[in-house]
């Protein structure tokens, strides 16, 4: 007998061979005309301001998938240059997704802080350049010096600065002489630009604030688009790849690069992922951490990369997920049933199924013998034959769910009734003779039932039929559990689309969460430790939880069964045929 094996919680390597697209092609146009001598270097750079979520994942794919496929290297790079938002807590974290989604960075882990010496020296050479100058105009100045799409910017009185002003101020800035907020270096290009980036960009602000990495060394901080291009730089990244709303700063990305003449790497943009039901956005999932509407960021409903892992999500569904979107160069919307049909696709392939019942009904079979209980064979996964088979033990009086079972059974309804015969699966089969109810409510306490020996295993040697088969739980060897079943987080399909005044949270599903306090599974069961996943039979896929303990088991539902992605894709494929 070989007992129900959870699923592993190591993470097989990344496939090598991604889809097709348009990075790939211009990748593969570099390559032959050797632009960067043959390499291929990506980089994943997140700003440590959060838990990674599903659009990241949907970067990370693309960034280390790419450089593996060209046989190149990806740098995993904390864009930490923003110290007020950000947390040691958030850099393991990510460092522990990327880890668990399959990818590799080996030793090529770094910070955008560790090139603070570097970037404040490539500042004061744009300034002696005459290329950026120290303003004091205040942020609200700064704005409205900047004009708008129609309206051109206007020269600051402070632009034209000596070199040596600029220089002595910027050091001064740099020494803390400068309360917060009062001046800037700006980069000096075009007040009347066409791309607003282009219009004199900030690239150091002033703040006294403390960095999770280099303490209180610094109270200058540069700018994104001065930190990202250049550190892109020094690691010598080939491909930068970045999302769409960084189109309008490639110019300036290119105009960095180009006045300092150093290594010039390629900003290559794609589509950012939507999901539908699904906020993807570091700043609004803290929000729900913060406001308490989530039980942390790893909450299952959360669409966070360590959310989806205590959900039941499994590397592999992920990553099939994002070969299977692709990028593209325009928004759209991905289908949240699309994300969960890969998910079941690869679940259905590697979780042993077991039998589970989550509201319990009690089944006496009055003519099986008492105290005897027959250990029956139940197969653990019919998609994989090298899964084995386990023992199910089966007696006198057992669990059903309430569901299927009806007093009164509508018609089409085949599962158990009164005089009604239907299968257990790997038992018997058995006939429902009457009920006991609760006299003051109405509700049925217990279903009784005669069962049919010749029927062991679930066979019926007449060869008589019957409609249903249904799952079970022998009511003595039981394991109770906690269950936790999951609806989407939200109830719009644009969790943004509120009425004025409101914010996303009016969105929210109330039911989000239901708590079964007290399932019955079956033994097997017991020592499933948490991460553990399993198929319970007819119900769906669950997950142990990291709250489980010995004898305190605690599932998550992962997702159920029924898949109406595949659905829609048949609905699809029938319009188009007809
Ligand atoms: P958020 O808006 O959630 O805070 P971000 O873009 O500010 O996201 P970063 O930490 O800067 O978060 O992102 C790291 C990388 O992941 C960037 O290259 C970014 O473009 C990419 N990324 C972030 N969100 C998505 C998404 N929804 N789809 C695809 N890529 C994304
Ligand atoms: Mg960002």
């Amino acid at each position: 007998m070989s007992t129900s094996k959870s699923v592993s919680e190591a993470a097989t390597p990344a496939p090598t061979t991604g889809p097709g697209n348009f990075i790939r092609d211009i990748i593969v146009e570099d390559l032959k005309t050797s632009k960067y001598d043959g390499r291929v270097q990506t980089r994943f750079p997140p700003e440590p301001n959060g838990y990674l979520h599903i659009g990241h994942a949907k970067s990370i794919c693309l960034n280390f998938g790419l450089a593996a496929d060209f046989g190149g290297k990806t740098n995993l790079r904390f864009d930490d240059t923003n110290p007020e938002k950000e947390e040691v807590e958030y850099v393991e974290s990510i460092k522990e997704d990327v880890r668990w989604l399959g990818f590799d960075w080996e030793d090529r882990l770094y910070y955008a802080s560790d090139y603070f010496d570097q970037l404040y020296e490539w500042a004061v050479q744009l300034i002696k350049a005459g290329k950026a100058y120290v303003d004091d105009l205040s942020a609200e100045e700064t704005r409205e010096y900047r004009g708008t799409l129609t309206k051109p910017g206007k020269d600051s009185p402070y632009r034209n600065r000596s070199v040596e002003e600029n220089l002595d101020l910027f050091e001064r800035m740099r020494a803390g002489e400068f309360p917060d907020g009062t001046r800037t270096l700006r980069a000096k290009i075009d007040m009347a630009s066409p791309n607003l980036n282009m219009r004199d960009p900030v690239m150091y602000r002033i703040l006294h604030a403390e960095h999770h990495r280099t303490g209180n060394k610094w109270c200058i901080y540069p700018m994104y688009d001065f930190a990202h291009g250049e550190s892109d730089s020094i690691e010598h990244i080939t491909h930068s790849i970045c999302t769409l709303e960084f189109e309008d700063h490639r110019p300036l990305y290119n105009w960095y690069v180009e006045q300092l003449g150093i290594f010039h790497p390629q900003q290559l943009e794609f589509d950012r992922l939507n999901l539908t039901y699904t906020l993807l956005s570091k700043r609004k999932l803290l929000q729900l951490v913060k406001n308490g509407n989530v039980r942390g960021w790893d909450d299952p409903r959360m669409p966070t990369i360590s959310g989806m892992r205590r959900r039941g999500y499994t590397p592999e569904a992920i990553r099939n997920f994002c070969n299977a979107i692709g990028v593209s160069k325009t928004n759209g919307i991905i289908e949240l049933a699309m994300l969960e049909h890969y998910l079941r696709e690869d679940l259905n392939k590697r979780a042993p199924r077991v039998m589970a019942v989550l509201r319990p009904l009690k089944v006496v079979i009055d003519n099986y013998p008492e105290g005897r209980v027959e250990e029956m064979d139940a197969v653990n996964n019919p998609e994989d034959p090298g899964a084995g088979t386990r023992k199910v033990p089966f007696s006198r009086e057992l669990y059903i769910e309430q569901d299927d079972f009806r007093e009164n059974p509508p018609k089409q309804y085949y599962r158990l009734s009164p005089g009604r015969e239907v299968r257990l699966r790997y038992g018997y089969l058995i006939t429902c003779t009457r009920v006991v109810k609760d006299e003051r409510t109405g509700d049925v306490l217990e279903v009784h039932c005669t069962y049919d020996p010749a029927t062991r295993g679930g066979n019926t040697p007449d060869g008589r039929k019957v409609k249903a088969t249904i799952h079970w739980v022998s009511a003595a060897e039981a394991v109770n559990a906690e269950v936790r079943l999951y609806e989407n987080l939200f109830t719009k399909e644009n969790p943004d689309e509120v009425e004025e005044g409101q914010d996303f949270t009016a969105n929210l599903n109330p039911n989000s969460l239901e708590v079964i306090a007290n399932a019955k599974l079956e033994p097997s069961l017991a020592p499933a430790a948490p991460g553990s996943r399993y198929q319970f039979e007819r119900l769906g896929y669950f997950c142990v939880d990291k709250d489980s303990a010995p004898g305190k088991l605690v599932f998550n539902r992962t997702v159920p069964l029924k898949d109406t992605w595949a659905k829609i894709e048949k609905r699809e494929t029938r319009e188009v045929s007809h």
